[in-house]
């Protein structure tokens, strides 16, 4: 039987220690108790471990295991989604798909057709995607938790120094498609793994500026095919392609 997995935020050489809430759920809703054994994730190493505490106290809940021995993990997929703030509740299902597929890191960025009043509160919200991703990357039995970053303007990113193969999804793009951008980055890095960041627009799409700004500044435009789709499945549908061409 495969064993559980799970991501603990403190730890040493030998031992691993999940607190807090989640320690809770460990304790109340998975049963969790001494001698049980676990996968859990320190430090982006995954350890064959074993519970060797459970105690639950208001405020101070902790679950502490021992680390017996490490074991092989999969690297993270090397792109970052530059993902435009839109609709909450579909943005979040974005963020949770995007790390089952194995993200390396998510950028949300307010984009000219970001709905105002969401552009206000995505920097509350950022502290809610790193949770969701947190128990989407337990769930995928993730060895890391893809980097949430805090959202800021578009134009900030587009420009932001990188050394990385920045792609811009585009349903105006009829020619390149997403497949032949990551085969020419693919033929550029060489023996290495060449890092990716695609952009994905807001439900209203990119504006002519943004569209401009992005040309400017070296990203490359792509299609994923004749329909225009959601974000949500933009996103998804990049990163399987992503997949299929570097794992
Ligand atoms: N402007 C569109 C909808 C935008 S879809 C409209 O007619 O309302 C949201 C985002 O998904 C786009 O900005 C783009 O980044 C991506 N997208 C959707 N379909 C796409 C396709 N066929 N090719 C490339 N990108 C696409």
């Amino acid at each position: 039987m495969t064993r559980r997995r799970w991501i603990a935020e403190d730890w040493d050489e030998t031992t691993a220690t999940i607190a807090g809430v989640q320690a809770e759920h460990l304790a109340r809703v998975l049963r969790v108790r001494p001698g049980m054994e676990a996968d859990v994730v320190a430090g982006g190493h995954v350890f064959h471990a074993q519970v060797a505490a459970v105690e639950l106290a208001p405020e101070k809940s902790e679950v502490r295991f021992t680390l017996l021995a490490e074991v092989p993990a999969e690297p993270a997929l090397p792109v970052t989604l530059v993902l435009s703030v839109y609709k909450f509740d579909r943005m979040e299902w974005a963020i949770e798909k995007a790390t089952e597929l194995g993200v390396a890191a998510v950028a949300p960025v307010i984009a000219q057709r970001t709905g105002k009043h969401l552009a206000q509160a995505a920097l509350k919200r950022a502290d809610r995607w790193r949770r969701i991703a947190h128990e989407a990357s337990q769930q995928a039995r993730r060895s890391d938790s893809p980097l949430i970053h805090d959202p800021v303007a578009l134009a900030d990113r587009v420009r932001a120094p990188s050394t990385s193969t920045r792609i811009v999804l585009a349903e105006q793009e009829r020619t390149t498609t997403l497949r032949h951008a990551i085969d020419a980055a693919i033929g550029e890095a060489g023996r290495e793994m060449p890092a990716l960041e695609i952009a994905i627009g807001p439900e209203g799409g990119w504006s002519p500026a943004e569209e401009a700004l992005f040309d400017a500044n070296g990203w490359r435009a792509v299609s994923l095919g004749p329909r225009i789709v959601r974000a949500e499945t933009a996103a998804i549908a990049a990163l399987a392609v992503v997949a299929s061409c570097l794992e």
